[in-house]
């Protein structure tokens, strides 16, 4: 049977997310049935909201840091059972068959990741849809190859943020090499910016915020920073020239990329995480003078994606977040546009109106 789901949606690019209900797809034998309790909200769904990118098909349900309960599985599955604590990311399938599929690195399928809303959606997503629709909503049908499994010690609520935060920025420490005697530096404390921090200290990193205020020192040496910068204040970032193996940048201003790449030592990387649709201003002379580089890295691939849950649990390590209730929503991206979230808003799903 189908699943009656109850949602929050946008309709359109420039009015406020509104109550939706919709169908979910009759569990299939490789299904996982969640009911979703928690989810988070990514600076990304704000922009497919606003149809940024120009390919938003409306209604659209975002969200996808998805945590819940499994409420039944298909008779093909045997890693889940009904009850089970999971979590859903940024993509709910890929093609399986190309070499990124195959290296277990599905974000970078070459036909393309299915992504968790928005997406055409092979499997159809409910009744009426033809798009993947995504976490703001009580339930969630997905293949039980993208489902992940939150260990018990990390609190559902702050684990929600993990599947895309937390991976988004665990998978280019662990690409990088980032270990005990690697000094890495993080370009801005939001929400990307905030689990970097955390995810780098426990790797035993030696961490150095970059930040445009000293508001949230504080919080940044809380989180494991041993260092604070303020990038307007010249003379400290002169003498912080030529420290960093790697520097995390999760802020979408490109204008602050050149003098960024000075802090980079020889060989060290400044990896991009932020979407920016604007051009990178970077020249060719800090790169060559110190072998440096400029990088990207997109959220992680499953197998990397439980990795970092059973990391975080190990160690201790989730979200910051502020608690929303759904009807919320539009207040929280509010806010969210001026930076004014400490550190990832989650929405409370069980109190979606019935
Ligand atoms: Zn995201
Ligand atoms: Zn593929």
């Amino acid at each position: 049977m189908p699943i009656a789901t109850r949602a929050f949606a946008a309709t359109a690019s420039d009015k406020p997310l509104t109550p939706y209900s919709f169908e979910r797809r009759d569990p299939g034998p490789d299904d996982v049935a969640i009911q979703i309790k928690y989810a988070g909200v990514c600076h990304s769904d704000l922009h497919i909201v606003k149809n940024d990118l120009g390919n938003t098909t409306y209604p659209i349900v975002p969200g996808h840091e998805i945590a819940g309960v499994v409420t039944a599985v298909g008779q093909n599955v045997t890693r889940f059972k009904v009850g089970d604590r999971v979590g859903v990311g940024c993509m709910v399938d890929s093609c399986r068959q190309c070499k990124p599929c195959q290296e277990g690195e599905e974000q970078y399928c070459v036909p393309g990741m299915t992504q968790t809303y928005g997406s055409p959606d092979p499997k159809g997503a409910g009744v009426d849809q033809k798009i993947t629709q995504g976490g703001y909503s009580s339930a969630i049908v997905v293949d039980q190859d993208f489902v992940l499994r939150i260990p018990d010690s990390l609190p559902l609520d702050a684990a929600a943020p993990l599947l895309c935060a937390g991976i988004t920025t665990y998978s280019p420490l662990k690409t990088w090499g980032v270990g005990p005697g690697s000094k890495v530096a993080v370009v801005g404390l939001g929400g990307l910016g905030h689990m970097a921090v955390k995810l780098a200290a426990a790797m035993g990193a030696e961490v150095t915020v970059l930040s445009t205020s000293n508001r949230k020192r504080a919080d940044a040496e809380r989180m494991g920073a041993r260092h604070f910068l303020i990038n307007s204040d010249k003379e400290a970032m002169k003498a912080a020239a030529e420290t960093f193996d790697l520097i995390i940048n999760t802020v979408s201003a490109t204008h602050e990329i050149s003098g960024h790449l000075q802090l980079l030592a020889k060989d060290g990387t400044m990896v991009m995480l932020g979407l920016t649709t604007e051009g990178l201003p970077v020249f060719a002379m800090p790169l060559l003078w110190r072998r440096r580089r400029v990088a990207g890295s997109l959220i992680g691939g499953i197998r990397e994606t439980q990795e970092m849950l059973d990391f975080c649990a190990e160690h201790g390590i989730a979200c910051d977040i502020e608690m929303i209730a759904p009807e919320q929503i539009n207040e929280a991206y509010a806010r969210m546009e001026k930076s004014d979230v400490r550190y990832r808003f989650v929405i409370d799903i069980d109190k979606l109106a019935a």
